[in-house]
């Protein structure tokens, strides 16, 4: 059933059911083949022709151009796993698709929707149950081993143990809003290092400028530092030379005052967020006075906090109480061009990685496997507990929830089981991309999984069959499963009691709550 409402599409019933089913599914089959390993990765061409490769499930579903209300239900599971866990964000997508998969199946039975959304509820309730009993303590050797696996199946893979090594280092000796990335192309991955201290991806506005300052005295601008526009584009009528030479001798007046009035306050470096003008880079240059210009907002933020400088937004109120402090600022040359390094600085803590890597596709696609790692190895280093990778917790929650359906009864026991069956999606998916026969490969699962002492037990994409993933080192945050588990449940069990779309003429007219529930 379809049809218009005035200005309004409406879906009803088993075709807006359809429809959700119809999307999840999509969505999962867009990431699938990235999942595991040996996932191959998406080349995504956006309207501007600019093309980012990747192995991200969120990155993937962000830039697809699926635009369609229960789509963007759907990408922001993808968001929420994102943020909360940093990784699984593939994962969450494919559990959510086979979700609604067996769900389909299960309408087609004339199982009501409720009962479905029910069962699922009761299910998850007994899975996140059974996560409480299972679990390896961290040490640092498994944080290490959490981290490459999060960079497994990923450009970073070739370099894993390095950036790994890094990973461990910056999560361990800061919380993860101080750690900031710069990313310079051209390079090698292994040269990517991580440093104590703030990074400043800018240089000095001035050949004269001095490479370093000790004891700096620093001054964040967020405003042009130059003339107000209509003073600078006054027009002189030229009657003769002096008229001219006076114009310019005042200009530079007025532009060394503001200058002037910058030093006043005592600031020797200078970020700003805007431009300055080149006559005042000069005075700057000529008073030994280090200045970057068209500083990143986030860069003045950080340097904010880790040296207690106020953003001036009015240069004619600087005080010195305004400035920041740092024990060296120095200016550090990487892959041929400069960057900005700020040093012993009140508010300890900042760390910096420079990931490097031969080009800035590759660069891109490090760095968003870094941030996973980074986040991964911060939430199990917190939580204290990890869980073995290649799909073995959700085989064991699958194994547990078997046997438990069968104790729930009632039309709810079918939605348990669907359940139970949907959750091994993960080793299937991981099996099939790495050339094993998905099926084989969860028979010998099953087997393994209902044995005693069995539970470490994941897909073997070397080998074929079924290995203990903690002997080859596969880890991962007990939290990523979790979470993944937790929120494909909701919003698989939120779309299948979904009884009509709305969907507007005009898609603006619709906020992304405006689909009725
Ligand atoms: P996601 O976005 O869900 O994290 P990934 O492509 O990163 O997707 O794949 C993660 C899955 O791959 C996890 O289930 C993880 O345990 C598994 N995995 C990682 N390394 C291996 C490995 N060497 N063997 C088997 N499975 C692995
Ligand atoms: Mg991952």
């Amino acid at each position: 059933m379809s049809d218009k409402v005035g200005e309004t599409k409406q879906q009803v019933g088993a075709t807006a059911r359809d429809v959700c089913i119809h999307i999840a599914k999509e969505m999962a089959d867009l990431v699938k083949h990235t999942l595991g390993p040996a996932g191959l990765d998406n080349m995504l061409v956006d309207a501007a022709k600019e093309s980012v490769i990747t192995n991200d499930g969120a990155t993937i579903v962000k830039e697809s151009a699926i635009d369609h209300p229960v789509a963007k239900v759907i990408m922001q599971v993808a968001k929420a796993q994102e943020e909360n866990c940093y990784d699984g964000t593939t994962s969450v997508l494919i559990l959510t698709g086979e979700l609604m998969s067996q769900a389909a199946a299960l309408l087609n039975q004339k199982i009501h929707p409720t009962k479905i959304a029910l069962g699922y509820q009761i299910a998850a309730i007994k899975a996140e149950e059974a996560l409480l009993d299972m679990g390896i303590d961290t040490t640092d050797e498994i944080l290490d081993l959490v981290a490459q696996t999060a960079m497994t199946g990923k450009s970073a893979e070739s370099d894993k143990e390095h950036l790994a090594a890094i990973c461990v280092e910056v999560a361990q000796s800061t919380d993860l809003e101080n750690i900031s990335v710069v990313r310079r192309p051209n390079g090698k991955i292994r040269d990517s290092t991580a440093i104590a201290g703030l990074l400043v991806d800018r240089e000095k506005s001035h050949h004269n400028m001095p490479d370093s300052v000790s004891d700096a005295k620093i001054a964040l601008l967020s405003v042009d530092v130059s003339l107000p526009e209509f003073a600078a584009a006054l027009q002189v009528q030229v009657h003769d030379n002096d008229a001219v030479q006076n114009f310019i001798e005042s200009r530079k007046g007025q532009l060394q005052a503001i200058g002037e009035t910058v030093l006043s306050s005592g600031a020797n470096v200078i970020f700003c967020m805007r431009d300055i003008d080149p006559f005042i880079q000069e005075y700057f240059a000529k008073k030994g006075v280090y200045a970057a210009r068209r500083v990143a907002k986030s860069d003045l933020e950080s340097l904010s906090k880790a040296t207690g400088a106020r953003l001036i937004s009015n240069i004619d109120n600087i005080t010195e109480s305004d400035l920041g402090t740092a024990g060296l600022v120095e200016e550090i040359s990487v892959g041929d061009r400069p960057l900005i390094k700020v040093t012993e600085t009140p508010t300890q803590g900042a760390v910096s990685v420079l990931v490097r890597a031969p080009t800035q596709h590759v660069v891109d696609e490090i760095n968003r496997a870094f941030d996973d790692a980074v986040g991964v190895v911060s939430i199990a280093a917190e939580d204290g507990s990890v869980l073995p990778g290649g799909g073995a917790p959700y085989m064991q929650l699958s194994t547990i929830l078997k046997e438990y359906a069968t104790t729930v009864g009632g039309r709810e026991q079918m939605a348990v089981e669907a359940f139970a069956n949907a959750l091994e999606i993960i080793p299937m998916t991981i099996a099939e991309n790495s050339g094993l026969d998905p099926l084989d490969t969860i028979i010998a699962l099953r087997q393994v999984h209902n044995a005693e002492d069995g539970w470490k037990h994941g897909v073997n994409v070397e080998g074929g069959g079924t290995v203990d993933m903690t002997s080859i080192n596969v880890l991962e945050p007990k939290r990523v499963i979790a979470q993944a588990i937790r929120s494909a449940t909701d919003t698989a069990s939120q779309l299948i009691r979904i009884e009509k779309i709305l969907t507007a003429k005009k898609q603006s007219e619709f906020g992304e709550d405006d689909f009725a529930y």
